[in-house]
């Protein structure tokens, strides 16, 4: 576990690190959060995950004044004091304080949770795994284009997945394919790449506006247009994207298996053109 923490305006020990029960983010995931991939001691897309934390805190009218070179100076300091190599930083953001009441206070202070933690990645390299996912209804709000802790439905998803032994789940709304748990989706056919267009129904995550640069840069076929799950089981390859799970190819979901079980060819070029750009960037 790493040893320092950043919590209102301090550094301290993980363990002496404590919020309030009347935290709206604990009673009512009053709250955004985002997660940063730290790749070889790197930030990764900082500039595109704060793009999305100042959206989602101006979207639920959260006021946080500190700036984006300040939150950098802390996600580095974690990761220099931490020692992180591969891993993230988690930063979360709620409300704040006050007695229990559905209708909060204006000027509320804002609690802010900042920690980072070890991980390794799945990377195009000889131990480059696929993956398999069940199906599953997506039954969250109808602001899903917020990255809030307003995660419940993820999570019962999640853990029916992983009670299957399964990676992930795959979410399904009106017959058409969300998005992944925590991740987006993406499919593969007759050599066009599809994902979901971005509405309240997906998270606009930034490792699909980072692929998405690289897919048009390589001039490959792709639309944003939805697909429906018997589009997902006969697609020629499947694969999800996320911070914490870069490009990662799935094999089969639910009893349907894709491509044979086997990585296909534009995943993996994909893979590893993303992967080559997490190595480019800059400290
Ligand atoms: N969709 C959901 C619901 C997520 O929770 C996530 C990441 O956690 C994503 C998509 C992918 O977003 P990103 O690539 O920014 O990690």
């Amino acid at each position: 576990m790493a040893k320092y923490v950043y919590l209102n305006s301090r550094f301290t020990k993980h363990s002496h690190a404590k919020i309030h029960i009347e935290d709206r983010g604990l009673q009512f995931a009053d709250s955004v959060y985002e997660v940063i991939p730290i790749y070889n001691k790197k930030l990764i897309d900082t500039k595109f995950h704060l793009q999305r934390l100042r959206f989602s805190l101006s979207e639920l009218d959260i006021e946080y004044k500190v700036n984006d070179k300040q939150l950098i100076d802390i996600f580095c300091k974690l990761i220099n004091t931490n020692n992180i190599k591969n891993g993230i930083i988690y930063l979360q953001i709620t409300r704040g304080v006050q007695q229990r009441s559905h209708v909060y206070k204006n000027n509320l202070k804002p609690t802010v949770i900042i920690y980072s933690q070890s991980k390794s990645f799945n990377i195009p390299d000889k131990n480059f795994k696929g993956v398999e996912v069940i199906t599953h209804e997506d039954l969250r709000w109808s602001r899903a284009d917020l990255k809030t802790v307003n995660l419940l439905p993820n999570i019962l998803a999640e853990n029916l997945a992983h009670k299957k032994n399964k990676y992930t789940a795959i979410l399904i709304k009106n017959n058409k394919i969300t998005e992944g748990a925590h991740s987006n989706i993406w499919i593969i056919k007759k050599n066009k790449i599809f994902t979901h267009p971005v509405n309240n129904d997906i998270l606009k995550g930034v490792t699909r506006t980072v692929l998405k640069l690289i897919i048009k840069k390589m001039g490959f076929i792709f639309k944003e247009n939805s697909f429906t799950k018997e589009q997902l089981y006969k697609a020629d390859e499947v694969f999800l994207t996320s911070s914490g799970s870069f490009i990662t190819p799935i094999l089969k979901i639910d009893s349907k298996t894709i491509n044979s079980g086997e990585i296909g060819d534009i995943t993996l070029k994909l893979a590893t053109l993303y992967f080559k750009s997490i190595k480019n960037e800059k400290a």
